[in-house]
């Protein structure tokens, strides 16, 4: 289990009192923070962009040495040029020569998946922003964890699809795999409270999104529109699509077992419409620790790159002076059928949740470009996860076939 003490820079062979630069005996107060030099991957998304203003605010105690996405060039050199990183990636290889004109003199400027690659794989960082979407992040993050970084990490899909090798690879390289999904950030804090062995069970709370009191018949008309309109967050539209299906709970349920070493029994979902409480602990003698804040990634962002500090943020408080109801209610299963794929592909372990990833983007895909209905994404996701042929322990390359698989199953079906 992902403990804090485990994570703490003790384990790379420091007492609690050495300062992590000198290295010399200090009290804490006295220690400066150590610097991180950050490469963000996804820079020009929702997290990516919230993780630099996180950034800016830290001033001195972060360093951004690399940038990366996708195709957003324009958007990559104006991040380029406030922040003159080491360099930057741009994975649409078509958009190279427009990047390497519009970046300023002195930036490298790399392409493709390799170009991705190379910048983790020979930056000067010693921590990676994880916030790529989709398994399309797995390579890069899997660099960063190859050379032992730190990650912080948004992307939940590389651990659905491989988190059996990346919790691996983490321990032996020494990197930390940090949360910086809200309801993950909560439960690490959370765990604060108490060992690995007292924890009983995990609640990952849920907002519901923008569905929670619509009928399956309402489901069925459900627009694109109606699907990216989520209630409480402002993020990416295959993240928020996930939350309309609560495919985004699935695939936490999932990341939760790798990242703590629980079983998918001990997590259960909650859904909590205001998403105050971002998640809970529950220890063996029945205490609940919770984390609360506004709904605003940059406190779960900030967290991770300043762990184990804490140091004000950008994000509001909590206001509680006109009193707060804040409700919890059980998840609909049969409304949401996602979740209980999820509780499946975990239980199953092996490459399912590569399928279950992987199948899911390719059916969201399909209903951003109009060609299926929104209960079709669960639909197809559970009819491919059945046909699967199952491999227990499969290898990075089994993987990557898995989910390939994946995808062309439910392209076929759909076309
Ligand atoms: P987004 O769509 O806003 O941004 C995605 C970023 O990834 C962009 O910079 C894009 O250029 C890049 N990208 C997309 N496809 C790529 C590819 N094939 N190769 C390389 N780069 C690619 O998404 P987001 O909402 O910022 O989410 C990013 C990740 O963080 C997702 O895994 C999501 O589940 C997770 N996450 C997001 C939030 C949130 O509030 N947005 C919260 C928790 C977790
Ligand atoms: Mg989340």
């Amino acid at each position: 289990m992902l403990s804090p003490t485990e994570c703490a820079p003790t384990q790379k062979g420091m007492s609690p009192t050495e300062c992590p630069l000198t290295q010399k005996p200090m009290s804490p107060t006295e220690c400066p923070p150590a610097q991180k030099r950050v490469v963000v991957l996804g820079s020009t998304g929702s997290i990516g962009v919230a993780a630099l203003e996180v950034a800016a605010g830290l001033g001195a105690r972060v360093r951004i040495v690399g940038l990366a996405a996708r195709s957003n060039w324009q958007r990559l050199a104006e991040q380029a040029e406030r922040w003159r990183p080491a360099a930057v990636a741009i994975v649409e290889e078509r958009h190279y020569e427009e990047l390497r004109r519009a970046a300023p003199a002195g930036v490298k400027v790399l392409a493709g998946v390799d170009g991705l690659v190379e910048l983790v794989a020979t930056s000067e960082a010693n921590f990676v922003l994880a916030a790529i979407v989709g398994a399309a992040g797995l390579p890069a993050t899997l660099a960063a964890v190859e050379r032992g970084l730190d990650v912080g990490l948004a992307n939940k899909e590389s651990l659905v699809v491989a988190g059996t090798l990346l919790t691996r690879l983490a321990r032996e390289r020494g990197g930390r795999l940090i949360p910086v999904d809200s309801e993950h950030s909560a439960v690490f804090q959370a765990l604060h409270s108490g060992r690995p062995s007292e924890v009983r069970r995990i609640y990952l709370t849920a907002s519901g999104g923008p569905f929670r009191t619509w009928t399956r018949e309402q489901m069925e008309r459900a627009t694109l529109r109606d699907a990216l309109n989520h209630p409480t967050w402002d993020m990416g539209p295959k993240i928020t699509i996930d939350s309309a299906t609560m495919m985004n709970k699935a695939l936490e349920i999932i990341e939760a077992t790798h990242l703590f070493d629980v079983t998918p029994e001990q997590v259960e979902v909650l859904v909590h419409p205001e998403s105050i409480v971002h998640s809970m602990v529950e220890f063996c003698d029945g205490s609940l620790v919770a984390q609360l804040s506004t709904p605003d990634m940059r406190t779960p962002i900030q967290y991770a790159l300043t762990y184990p500090e804490r140091v004000e943020g950008l994000a509001g408080t909590v206001d509680w002076r006109g009193g707060r109801c804040l409700t919890f209610e059980p998840p609909d299963v049969e409304r949401f059928p996602a979740l209980r794929l999820g509780y499946e592909a975990a239980r199953r372990g092996g490459s399912s949740g590569a399928v279950l990833n992987g199948a899911n983007e390719a059916a969201v895909e399909r209903f951003r470009a109009g060609t299926v209905k929104f209960p079709e994404i669960a639909r197809l996701t559970e009819e491919v996860l059945r046909r699967h042929g199952w491999v227990e322990r499969p290898t990075l390359s089994e993987l990557l076939e898995a989910d390939a698989w994946a995808r062309q199953e439910v392209n076929a079906c759909t076309s």
